[in-house]
């Protein structure tokens, strides 16, 4: 099936305990269509970069056949810009500095080949931005949306017309208590849920996710790793293995709604292995396969 992701192209400066990087190439946008592309075509993309997006960005979506029909370059422009830095409990981060650039005056033009796109994945971006896209797809099957906290903060209202068109919502726990003012992550859920998404996905780093619906609580561990370097891009990993595992099956099941949520931890485990998005970038279906089985091993015991 196919997936239409819109989001953020950025160039990066990361600081982990374990070293730093400089313009390195990120962004929700390139992070959901890599990590979405071992499961699925066609992944199109809906975006925008300056002039000075590197050569090696292009090349590395290009590698993953994501149709870049849909991306703006603006050649005198500037990428937007991010910049974070994690303690020594990978969980906590810094926003250190986000500059807009050409999101500012970014008005997305979804072209008339994506229209049709089955799948719709929000990636995080200006909701307003998002709400533009939506409005020029023609009945997705599923619309799947990312948020942080810089937009529930700085655009709620938006944030809040966005939410009453979408069907899965994936944000982390400081989120859901930021956009539910509730601390009870169940409770939160439940308020979100209130607010349009039928199914809210809570991401907790270290500690997995929770897939909630109206009928279940899904509790997903996160893989356990000892090299763990840098989790920028997990989350929005994350969120292109479970669109891309919809898209392949075709299915939304509750029980498939689980298997997608944890090919999103899969995906998000491989990405924190190395800095920036190179933990994604050249994975084989079969290493996504044999992590995905090892989840099973995680928390399976016997009764007696
Ligand atoms: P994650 O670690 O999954 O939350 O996502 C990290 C990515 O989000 C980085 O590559 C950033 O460039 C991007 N990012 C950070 N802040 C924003 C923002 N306000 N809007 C859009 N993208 C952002």
């Amino acid at each position: 099936m196919s997936v239409l992701v819109v989001g953020s192209l950025a160039l990066d400066s990361i600081e982990t305990p374990f070293g730093s990087v400089k313009d390195a190439i990120g962004g929700s946008a390139v992070y959901i269509a890599t990590a979405a592309s071992y499961f699925s075509s066609p992944i199109r993309l809906v975006g925008v970069v300056g002039g000075d997006f590197p050569r090696a960005g292009m090349a590395l979506l290009e590698e993953h056949n994501i149709d870049l029909d849909g991306l703006e370059i603006i050649p005198e422009g500037r990428t937007f810009r991010w910049a974070g830095r994690y303690r020594y409990d990978l969980n906590e981060r810094d926003t250190l500095s986000t500059h807009l650039n050409v999101f500012e005056t970014f008005d997305p033009k979804v072209p008339d080949s994506y229209r049709r796109s089955r799948i719709v994945c929000l990636g995080n971006i200006d909701p307003q931005l998002q709400l533009r896209v939506l409005d020029q797809v023609e009945n997705p099957q599923i619309v799947v949306c990312d948020t942080m906290n810089y937009w529930i903060e700085r655009k709620n209202a938006e944030l809040r017309s966005t939410l009453k068109r979408i069907n899965i919502l994936i944000l982390n726990e400081s989120e859901a208590r930021l956009l539910s003012n509730e601390p009870n992550l169940i409770k939160a859920a439940k308020l979100i849920r209130g607010m349009g998404p039928e199914v809210v996905i809570i991401k907790k780093g270290e500690h997995g996710s929770l897939l909630i619906t109206e009928r279940i609580v899904f509790s997903a561990p996160a893989y356990p790793m000892e090299n763990n370097f840098d989790p920028t891009g997990a989350g929005d990993s994350f969120a292109g293995g479970f669109v891309g595992w919809l898209a392949r099956t075709d299915d939304s099941s509750e029980e498939n709604l689980k298997r997608a949520t944890i090919y999103g931890s899969t995906l998000a485990s491989f990405c924190i292995e190395r800095f920036g998005v190179d933990g994604l970038a050249d994975l084989t279906y079969l290493q996504i396969q044999d992590r995905f089985r090892a989840f099973r091993e995680l928390s399976r015991f016997d009764e007696e």
